[in-house]
């Protein structure tokens, strides 16, 4: 996509610190990193989000996420690493490219921690599981 800033780095028009490539997938170094290290895993043709990604695309991230997560703790030394992908704006989607970031993690870093909530009953989860289960 022409003003897509992802595709605009795996077309070699705006540098990276690159990682990791093969033909469906390109890695590269977050350029406002949550922690050295910090990783974005795109596929080289353009979704928007994980909606669009064809399953056959599957394995292959699998098989990047596992192969430069893998490369990120040995490199920095960190003991944990988070996988995230933020889909839609309301999730926090800045760039309009399917991407995942690899963030490496040391214990006690304390770099960022998602609010939990509770349900108000069983039956009030157990309807919304069954609500959701007939969405799918
Ligand atoms: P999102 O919020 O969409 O999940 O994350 C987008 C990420 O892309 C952000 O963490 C941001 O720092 C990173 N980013 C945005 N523009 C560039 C860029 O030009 N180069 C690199 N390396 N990262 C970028
Ligand atoms: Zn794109």
């Amino acid at each position: 996509m022409s003003d897509c800033i992802f595709c605009k780095i795996i077309d070699g028009e705006i540098p990276c610190a690159k990682v990791y490539e093969d033909e469906d997938i390109l890695a590269f170094l977050d350029i406002a990193p949550i922690s050295k290290g910090h990783t974005l895993v795109i596929p080289t043709k353009h979704y928007n989000n994980l909606f669009e990604i064809p399953e056959e695309l599957g394995a292959k991230l699998i098989f990047a996420f596992k192969k430069v997560g893998q490369g990120i703790m040995k490199a920095t030394g960190a003991t944990g690493i988070n996988v995230v992908m933020n889909n839609f704006a309301s999730a926090g989607q800045v760039v309009p490219h399917a991407h995942w970031h690899l963030i490496p993690r040391i214990e006690g870093d304390n770099l960022f921690k998602i609010t939990q909530g509770k349900y108000d009953s069983n039956d009030e989860m157990q309807k919304l599981a069954d609500k959701i289960n007939k969405c799918l």
